[in-house]
């Protein structure tokens, strides 16, 4: 136990193993339940805890109402030269990524760009692990994925997109990849839960009411719409992810997700585009190097980092220093080991 008598100190092992345990207790199959584990240990690998341990209450409460398939067998299919798709048998997302790496690449290095579009499936995690892993093995990567209507588009009153998140990599001269990986809001669902749990009020631009009112006010917020960040420009991101995730590979929209959903917290079901590019392929020869003079360029100014250096930092320290899970979540993770 941590000094504050608040926290828990876990080593990076510990963290996989309690995910294993519990998941497999609640009904996911060993395949399944070591991917999830994985992707949650990654997120608190890299200090991003809104989508480490914190998450695993969300996807017990799916796999025990039977909403997501915890033993799902996603299959893969080629549709064409440079499309690959894997049905995600209504499971959690992180075993369709491993199932639909492989032949992702392979098609890439064939073709020189290809698509990646998983289906029924279900996706409760960032996105910067699928994009890391593809430019590690030296692609330009971008994945997209919708959730439930939580956006009014830009001039409109009511929930319409999720908060559609987005990310892309570079790969990186002897270093890991760039990486950033960002919703379509202006700020997080989260951060807007605990500014309202915490009795504060959020900026302008955040959110409107119920009435379709700009409002600093979090709760109304929540009961009403979040907005896009940058006006229209956030709108529009948040419609092409829409429309890339659903329409484009035969999946649902925000607002279908939304209908179908039992909104019990965890993730709708819905679909996700991942898209890997070769450099190798494309004309510029010295890609990754003219990148990395890009980089540091960017990088003499004072003040500027790159996306994903915050992330990276904390993957230095946390193999040696542990994780820190509150002591209030463990204890309820704790009940789902044993119950
Ligand atoms: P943030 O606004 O926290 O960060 C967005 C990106 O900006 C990150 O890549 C971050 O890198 C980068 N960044 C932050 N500050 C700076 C800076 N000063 N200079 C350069 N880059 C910076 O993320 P969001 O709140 O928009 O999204 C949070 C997560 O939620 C994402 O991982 C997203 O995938 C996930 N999400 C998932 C959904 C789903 O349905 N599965 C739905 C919605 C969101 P760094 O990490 O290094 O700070």
């Amino acid at each position: 136990m941590d000094d504050e008598m608040d926290k828990v100190r876990m080593t990076l092992d510990e963290c996989r193993d309690l995910g294993i345990e519990v998941l497999t207790r609640h009904g996911c199959d060993e395949a399944n339940a070591r991917a999830i584990a994985a992707t949650i240990t990654a997120a608190e690998r890299d200090r991003c805890h809104s989508h480490g341990l914190f998450r695993l209450p969300g996807y017990v409460t799916s796999l025990r109402n039977g909403k997501v398939n915890g033993r799902a067998v996603p299959r893969v299919e080629r549709l064409a030269p440079s499309v690959v798709r894997v049905h995600g048998d209504r499971g959690f997302t992180p075993l369709a990524h491993e199932v639909g790496r492989a032949p992702l690449v392979e098609a890439v290095r064939e073709t020189g760009m290809a698509a990646l579009a998983i289906t029924r499936t279900h996706h409760f995690a960032a996105l910067w692990p699928e994009t890391q892993a593809l430019a590690e093995m030296g692609f330009v990567a971008f994945a997209f994925t919708s959730s439930p209507p939580y956006l009014a588009p830009a001039g409109g009153k009511t929930r319409f997109f999720g908060t559609n998140p987005m990310s892309f990599a570079w790969p990186r001269r002897g270093k890991p990849p760039m990486a950033f990986d960002q919703a379509s809001a202006a700020m997080a669902r989260g951060e807007i839960m605990i500014t309202a749990r915490d009795g504060g009020r959020v900026p302008d631009g955040v959110g409107i009411d119920g009435d379709g009112n700009p409002t600093n006010d979090p709760e109304a917020i929540l009961a009403g719409a979040q907005l896009p960040f940058g006006g229209y420009k956030g709108g529009s991101i948040a419609l092409m992810v829409d429309l890339l995730a659903g329409p484009l590979i035969g999946e649902v929209c925000s607002f279908e997700a939304g209908e179908q959903d039992n909104a019990d917290g965890s993730a709708a079901t819905g679909g996700e585009l991942i898209l890997a590019l070769d450099p190798a392929r494309f004309g510029g020869e010295d890609a990754i190097g003219h990148g990395e003079r890009l980089f540091a360029r960017m990088l003499a100014q004072e003040g500027v980092r790159l996306p994903g250096d915050r992330r990276l930092i904390a993957r230095a320290e946390t193999p040696e220093a542990g994780i820190e899970v509150p002591l209030v979540l463990h204890e309820k993770i704790e009940e789902l080991r044993v119950g």
